[in-house]
């Protein structure tokens, strides 16, 4: 059923609390992960390989991604590109709870993709 899922991050609270739901997904199908951030190559690669990390110790197959440019649109072309069959993310990221129920980049995803997304709940602590 999944064989490429892709969690994108950026780094946040919100995000990690995805990554869990990911590798676990990730297990079950026996699928590669794809761990993504879109920010600058030059300086960003600690929020994909703190996750990739984590990841390869649970046994997964994992690539992983710097691109550069707007999130939701990077995020979806990349999908596209790649064949991804699910995305798991989180509900909301750096800026947090305070923007209503769902962050943008999350309500751009869900917009603009074609395939399963799996959005996971930032809990207030
Ligand atoms: P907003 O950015 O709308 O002010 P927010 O930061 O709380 O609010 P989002 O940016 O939508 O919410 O973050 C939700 C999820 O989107 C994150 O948990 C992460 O999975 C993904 N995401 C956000 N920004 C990026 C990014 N730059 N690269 C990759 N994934 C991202
Ligand atoms: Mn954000």
């Amino acid at each position: 059923m999944y064989e490429v899922i892709l969690f994108p991050t950026d780094g946040s609270d919100g995000a990690t609390a995805a990554l869990d739901h990911a590798i676990d997904q990730a297990s079950k199908y026996g699928a590669t992960l794809d761990v993504l951030h879109v920010g600058d190559p030059e300086s960003d690669g600690d929020a994909v390989e703190a996750a990739a990390e984590r990841a390869r110790d649970a046994g997964l197959q994992v690539n992983t991604a710097v691109v550069q440019g707007t999130p939701h649109e990077v995020i979806a072309d990349y999908v596209t590109d790649r064949g991804v069959d699910v995305v798991v993310m989180g509900s909301h990221g750096r800026r947090g709870l305070d923007r209503y129920l769902l962050g943008s980049v999350t309500e751009r995803v869900l917009r603009t993709v074609d395939v399963p997304v799996l959005v996971v709940p930032m809990v207030d602590e």
